[in-house]
């Protein structure tokens, strides 16, 4: 006897395609994403963010995950990341 086929359960969708789908990690603004503060765009805040001084929401255009950001470290990492462009060439 055989076994052909391994279908055991949790076996299936492992080892596949890293997309970042949304998960229980995706809907945590307070979690920020690896691509980097420099990609990331102003999005309308919810509500009760406006309980959270000096954070600015932003969702990153690389992965789309939304997320919490202090308006301060952001800027300066956009403006980091402009200068270093221009330094390239
Ligand atoms: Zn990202």
């Amino acid at each position: 006897m055989t076994r052909m086929h391994t279908d055991a359960p949790g076996y299936a969708t492992t080892r596949h395609g890293r997309a970042p789908a949304p998960g229980p990690s995706f809907g945590n603004p307070f979690l920020r994403c690896r691509c980097g503060l420099a990609g990331l765009e102003r999005i309308h805040r919810r509500p009760w963010m406006k309980f959270l001084p000096g954070l600015r929401f932003y969702r990153c255009s690389s992965c789309g995950k939304p997320q919490l950001a202090p308006k301060r470290a952001v800027r300066d990492a956009v403006i980091a990341h402009r200068s270093a462009q221009q330094n390239e060439r």
